[in-house]
């Protein structure tokens, strides 16, 4: 039902007005005159039916729980027994009152209302404290005595007492029932004031114990007015009865709802209070007759429980502040077990969590897996504070990337972020973080790129499953070069884990002679002379066929084979070189290139392998060049200090890819390079002949500047990817001397390099 999903407002706007259109009779009635008298009796029973129908309400709502269901239930009887008593008291009133004076209140009546006053009691004492253990109900229950007593005592100085001694005795039902409710109201607010949250509202329940409080004023009323406290009691006191318990309904409902307010558990400190009570009496006894030497023992008495109440505070205060910094702490180690220490990111417990209480709350999911490439390259040569930097800044911008998702860090350079809901956000946020990328990050200003995979799960589905989905299309994107999001679907994983696979068959593949070494000339671009080779590698798979080495080196890079597939790189070049320097003398390559990883340069033993390896094959070390990509080259010590050695013993260093790198011109300072590779891209479209120069000019301005560059510090350059001869012409007239493309020669076996190298020389040995 739809009004079951909110806390009806309605009894309480009904009660408050009845309760409110009485008290203004009553004026109008004690002022000017309104009526017969009998009219003030009418507003309990209304009021109490109306309190009836809304607890009824509420306890079809709490009926799930049965603490809750008990405590509700056993209210709305003892309402239904007090309005039936109220409604005879009215009957009654109508009947029997003669002009202002009302009559006393019948046994029935008196009879209905204690006992709707006894089962309210029994109703609020069932409800179960919720102890820990049986030290803290020891406590509490002492805790709850003192209370009692204290409290009664105030009551019953200055309420009970004098009503009992009064000269005008009071009618015993009236007596029994003002008793009751006090009884009730003491023994419910010490009882809620010691309730933790539970199925029964605390604040709810404390308005139910104030009910009896209402009792007290019709007590005060009664003591000072006689008979003629009935009608304001009945008409103004009396109402404020109903009112409480409908506001308490209210409550109720709305913490049932799951919208109320959390209440807290009350301080400790009512104990003290109800010490401090006691004295109130005590000291009103002291301005009555008594012997000045008993006043002193009297205001000595009250002194020390006064004093002993404020010891007792500090030593709450201090336990208080104790408490907090347990708390805080408790949350602090929450908060550690729950995020990266690093990067103060949810950390992969976390991640997991939420995932699986979306997935399994009916949610659906996205989760994006955030890849950094290269990142080890960072750390070892820029050491790992740097490195650490570099992840606080990554962190840092998913943060303000992430939009409503959660951004994690998975472990090392791995992240996420977790997007509730939608499907289609995944690639609206991954492309706003690789656009982000773009920039240098960080106070070193370093570029980082990542790789993102993203991938959707529908409620209800496993938390492994879309991690796994994630990971297969985290690696496509990996593959499909570097700074790229892909999406995963079905059907990705074969090929993506078969790439797995080859870091796995790679090993075999070096060991069971699976790569080949082939050799692409490096021309002299006036002459058509070749003047040197470029090693690059394949990989002839038993079941694949040929793999090209954009394939497997990245493969071989991640799982460090590539330290163990360089060597083989180089020492079959070494090998092969000295072997066409046997063959052809000074018509064999001049210089033989060997590509470089990162990875590679990080080994410390790097330099001396290769002399080691051009030593064993008789090369000299002034033929032998290393392509180094500027990543690569990013400064640090080990790094710098062996390519230093190398150049020592006389081992050319070429920059490969030139000009695409974000620092190439800084790095020639620091950097041995004997060779510039201008990039292919810049190759690209050189030779187009737009109608406007300009365009031709910026074009050809990079290649230019690289050329003007080399020469002023005596490099030799070499442009890469010449695919045509109107490149090479562009390149010739702007003074590049030696070239490398598809157009000047392929990549080739080893064979029919040296088929070439015959050719040549008969060539030239003809002319
Ligand atoms: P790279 O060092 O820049 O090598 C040049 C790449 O451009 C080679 O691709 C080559 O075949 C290709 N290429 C040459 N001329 C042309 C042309 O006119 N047009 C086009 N479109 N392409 C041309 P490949 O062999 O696929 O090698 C790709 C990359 O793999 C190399 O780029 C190098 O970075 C890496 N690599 C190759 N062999 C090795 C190796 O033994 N060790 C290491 N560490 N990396 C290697
Ligand atoms: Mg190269
Ligand atoms: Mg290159």
């Amino acid at each position: 039902m739809a009004e079951d999903r909110r806390a009806p407002l309605r009894y309480v706007v009904i009660v408050a007005a009845l309760a409110l259109a009485s008290s203004v009779w009553f004026v109008l009635w004690a002022t000017v005159g309104a009526g017969p008298v009998w009219i003030a009796y009418l507003t309990m029973p209304l009021g109490g039916t109306v309190a009836a129908v809304a607890l009824y309400g509420l306890w079809r709502v709490v009926r799930p729980d049965p603490v809750a269901r008990r405590f509700w239930r056993g209210l709305f009887v003892g309402t239904l027994f007090m309005t039936a008593g109220y409604l005879l008291m009215a009957v009654n009133a109508v009947r029997y009152s003669v002009g202002d004076d009302t009559p006393d209140m019948p046994l029935t009546s008196a009879a209905c209302v204690a006992l709707g006053f006894g089962l309210t009691m029994w109703a609020v004492a069932r409800v179960p404290v919720g102890a820990t253990g049986p030290g803290e109900r020891r406590r509490m229950n002492l805790d709850r005595v003192i209370a009692f007593l204290g409290c009664s005592t105030l009551l019953w100085h200055f309420g009970l007492a004098p009503m009992l001694t009064a000269a005008d005795p009071w009618s015993p039902q009236t007596l029994v029932l003002i008793g009751l409710a006090f009884l009730m109201s003491v023994g419910g607010m010490t009882k809620v004031s010691y309730l933790g949250d539970g199925p029964v509202d605390r604040t709810a329940l404390r308005l139910v114990a104030t009910m009896g409080l209402t009792a007290a004023g019709v007590a005060v009323l009664a003591t000072t007015y006689g008979d003629a406290g009935g009608p304001p009691s009945q008409a103004i006191v009396l109402p404020l009865a109903p009112l409480l318990l409908v506001v308490a309904v209210r409550v109720q409902w709305k913490a049932t709802l799951g919208r109320g307010r959390v209440s807290r558990r009350s301080s400790p400190l009512l104990p003290y209070l109800a010490v401090a009570a006691v004295d109130l009496p005590l000291l009103a006894l002291a301005v009555g007759e008594m012997r000045w030497t008993d006043r002193v023992v009297l205001a000595a008495a009250v002194l020390v429980s006064v004093l002993v109440v404020v010891r007792q505070f500090l030593a709450f205060r201090d336990n208080a502040r104790l408490l907090r910094n347990i708390r805080a702490q408790e949350e602090r180690l929450q908060h550690e077990a729950s995020h990266d220490g690093l990067t103060g990111l949810a950390n992969r417990a976390m991640f997991r969590g939420r995932l699986q209480a979306a997935l399994g709350g009916g949610e659906s999911a996205t989760v994006l897996l955030v890849d950094l490439d290269d990142f080890k390259t960072v750390n070892d040569s820029l050491g790992h504070d740097v490195g650490d930097q570099l992840l606080v800044a990554v962190a840092d911008l998913l943060r303000e990337q992430a939009g409503a998702g959660l951004p994690v860090r998975i472990g090392g350079d791995e992240f996420a972020v977790l997007l509730l809901g939608g499907t289609t956000v995944g690639e609206t946020v991954a492309q706003r973080i690789l656009d982000a990328l773009s920039e240098p990050i960080g106070a070193h200003r370093l570029m980082v790129q990542a790789s993102i995979g993203i991938a959707t799960a529908e409620p209800g589905a496993s938390v492994d499953t879309v991690l796994r989905e994630a990971d297969v299309a985290m690696y496509a994107a990996k593959e499909r070069g570097k700074a790229a999001c892909v999406r995963y679907l079905p059907g990705m994983a074969e090929p993506v884990l078969a790439n797995m696979r080859l870091g796995g068959e790679l090993r075999r593949a070096i060991e069971e002679n699976e790569l080949e070494v082939v050799y692409q000339p490096i021309m002299n671009l006036d002459s058509g002379k070749l003047v040197g080779v470029e090693a690059l590698v394949r990989w002839n798979h038993p079941e694949r066929g040929l793999i090209m080495p954009g394939a497997f080196v990245p493969v071989a890079e991640r799982t460090g084979l590539i330290i163990e597939l360089g060597r083989f790189v180089l020492r079959e070049t070494c090998r092969q070189t000295a072997a066409w320097t046997a063959e052809f003398g000074r018509d064999a390559p001049e210089k033989a290139a060997v590509n470089v990883s990162a990875r590679q340069l990080h080994d410390p033993d790097f330099a001396a392998e290769v002399l080691a390896v051009v030593g064993e094959t008789g090369l000299s070390t002034g033929r032998l060049v290393l392509e180094l990509t500027e990543s690569a080259v990013l400064r640090g010590s080990q790094v710098s200090q062996s390519l230093h050695e190398l150049h020592r013993a006389g081992v050319r260093l070429a920059l490969d890819d030139f000009g695409t790198g974000e620092s190439s011109l800084s790095l020639l300072r620091a950097f041995p390079a004997a060779i510039v590779k201008l990039d292919k891209s810049f190759v690209d479209g050189l030779e187009i002949d737009d109608a406007g120069l300009e365009a031709r000019d910026a074009r050809q301005a990079v290649a230019r500047a690289v050329i003007q560059l080399a020469g002023a510090l005596r490099l030799d350059a070499v442009a890469e990817g010449i695919e045509n001869e109107a490149q090479a012409e562009q390149l010739r007239a702007l003074g590049y001397t030696q070239g490398q493309g598809y157009h000047l020669a392929r990549p080739m076996s080893a064979g029919d390099l040296t088929a070439l190298l015959a050719r040549q020389r008969r060539a030239l040995a003809a002319g």
